[in-house]
């Protein structure tokens, strides 16, 4: 597909990614222009394509259309107006940037969560590239941290998350990311089973606090592991 879908600027790059149904919601559309890839990538040349990219530090920026889909199974719980998103294993930064375009309202959070500091500082230096980015940043709506995503993340006394996107691999669907969503809130995660087939669930709890596992799609990411030692 990517021989398909790209492009010579981010616009088209989006555009063909659209014509092709490799992006369906317009609003994950809007959102996807308004992110120029070419900040995030190592190889701004090879930007404009539906591929992945090695970041370095054994980890890769997705290809653009696995960053469409996990944008538009998290769209719905996206739009509170003080909505609070979780990116682990936020490697580039570019889908922390995309979830940002996508809440609304001055009091929404996202937060980029990195176990590798290097990654971390290279997520905040890509964003800053760009004017939006930089506001985003200034303004505190976004902000990338250091740790282990597999403990999820508390800060200013634990308030939870509407929508967690795991941007690695996990062993199992890890308890404390359930406990640190809302009701209602979302998990996007790719699970490695006991074959090494890796498959994308989604982990949903309603208002009633009620959750519910569902199956999605084969995939392949990088692991969620350990971080190496410095
Ligand atoms: N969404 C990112 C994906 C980067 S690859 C992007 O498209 O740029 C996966 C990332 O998960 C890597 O950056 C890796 O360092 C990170 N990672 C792996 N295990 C982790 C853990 N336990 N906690 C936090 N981040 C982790």
């Amino acid at each position: 597909m990517a021989w398909r879908c790209s492009g010579a600027t981010n616009a088209e790059l989006i555009q063909n990614l659209f014509a092709a149904s490799l992006i369906t919601s317009p609003a994950v559309k809007e959102a996807m222009m308004k992110v120029d890839r070419a900040h995030y990538c190592p190889v701004p040349s090879h930007a404009y394509e539906d591929s992945p990219q090695s970041i370095g530090h054994a980890a890769t920026i997705s290809a653009p259309h696995m960053h469409a889909h996990a944008a538009e199974s998290l769209l719905p719980f996206l739009s509170r107006p003080n909505a609070r998103i979780l990116d682990i294993g936020s490697g580039s930064g570019y889908l922390t940037a995309v979830l940002a375009e996508l809440v609304s309202g001055p009091n929404s959070r996202v937060v980029g969560l990195e176990h590798i500091p290097q990654l971390r500082d290279m997520a905040e230096t890509n964003m800053r590239k760009g004017e939006r980015g930089t506001e985003m940043l200034e303004k505190g709506k976004v902000r990338f941290v250091v740790g282990d995503g597999r403990k999820g993340f508390n800060d200013e006394g634990g308030e939870g998350w509407d929508a967690i996107h795991v941007g690695a691999a996990a062993v199992e669907v890890h308890g404390e990311l359930v406990e640190q969503l809302r009701c209602p809130g979302r998990i996007f995660i790719p699970v490695e089973d006991e074959r090494g087939e890796q498959f994308v669930w989604t982990v949903d709890k309603d208002v009633e606090g009620t959750v519910t596992k569902k199956r999605l799609f084969g995939v392949r990411y990088v692991p969620l592991t350990d971080a190496p030692r410095p």
